[in-house]
């Protein structure tokens, strides 16, 4: 066991470092303030649970991993579980879902997976980092975008009066956030404020609430005072203050949340206590 575990690191090592280039979306900070904030409301027994998985692995950097291996020939069917399109006018209930999946179904299968007492401690290991990874990822609105913009990413922008270009879907990814004088875990923890009530309130929703959540959005999200520059709207400081408070909000639901899901996995006692 001890031997299989080994190479489940050695594996996980490995991955890491090949895809660390690649990383995206929602950018790598939004993934580790989540994953801190989630670490947070995880009981006793959840976090050996996980520690039993993953071993002294960083639990944010796990999170990162199903971005690095996105463009991976064997992970190909995995670019598509990180986010579902919908047209403003369309509902969930009768969409036109990705055959290939999408992080509905996603965040389906990796939680079910999880349930599974038969899964090899690598398949635990995949389906731990997909379920942190994807929790964060479907609060992200534009990972829950339209079509024709490709969920914000043909959206080109100017940052301030910075020169280089971005998209609308980076700016939501992670530019919005204030990261300049904090780590990740600083940040997390400075988000980490709301009371209990709140917490529960967040914590009994489902992964169509969050995919709705996030679809609401949008009104904030296209309100360009339509500045623009060299034909490319502009992303004015206006727009960050009015919205950075939202990326951070649904950053943290997004931990509040991946605790409850990993609680209810790990430490299903814990949950009914609470009840
Ligand atoms: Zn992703």
């Amino acid at each position: 066991m001890i031997l299989k575990l080994r190479s489940v690191y050695q594996w996980l090592a490995v991955c890491l470092v090949l895809g660390s280039s690649q990383v995206q979306a929602f950018g790598a900070d939004g993934h580790r303030i989540v994953v801190a904030i989630a670490k947070t409301h995880i009981s006793p027994v959840t976090a050996a649970a996980i520690k039993g998985i993953a071993g002294d692995t960083d639990l944010g950097q796990l999170s990162l991993w199903p971005d690095s291996i996105r463009h991976l020939p064997v992970w190909e069917q995995s670019k598509y579980w990180h986010y579902v399109s919908i047209d403003d006018h369309e509902q969930f209930h009768n969409l036109q879902r990705n055959a290939d999946g999408d992080v509905l179904s996603a965040l389906d299968h990796f939680y079910t997976q999880l349930q599974n007492p038969d899964l090899s401690p690598r398949q635990q290991l995949e389906a731990l980092a997909f379920l942190m990874h994807l929790v964060a990822d479907i609060h992200q609105p534009l990972h829950v975008g339209r079509r024709d913009d490709r969920g914000g990413n043909s959206i080109g922008v100017k940052w301030l009066d910075q020169k280089k270009t971005t998209n609308l879907h980076r700016v939501w990814d992670g530019l919005l956030l204030d990261l300049d004088s904090k780590s990740p875990e600083e940040y997390g923890r400075q988000l980490n404020t709301t009371s209990m009530q709140q917490v529960a309130q967040w914590q009994s929703s489902t992964v169509l609430d969050w995919a709705k959540e996030s679809k609401a959005l949008r009104t904030q999200i296209y309100n360009f005072r339509p500045v623009t520059q060299s034909r490319r709207t502009l992303i004015t400081q206006t727009y960050i203050e009015r919205n950075r408070p939202i990326v951070e909000l649904r950053l943290l639901m997004a931990g509040v949340r991946l605790a409850a899901s990993l609680n209810r996995l790990f430490d299903p006692k814990h949950q009914q206590q609470k009840q």
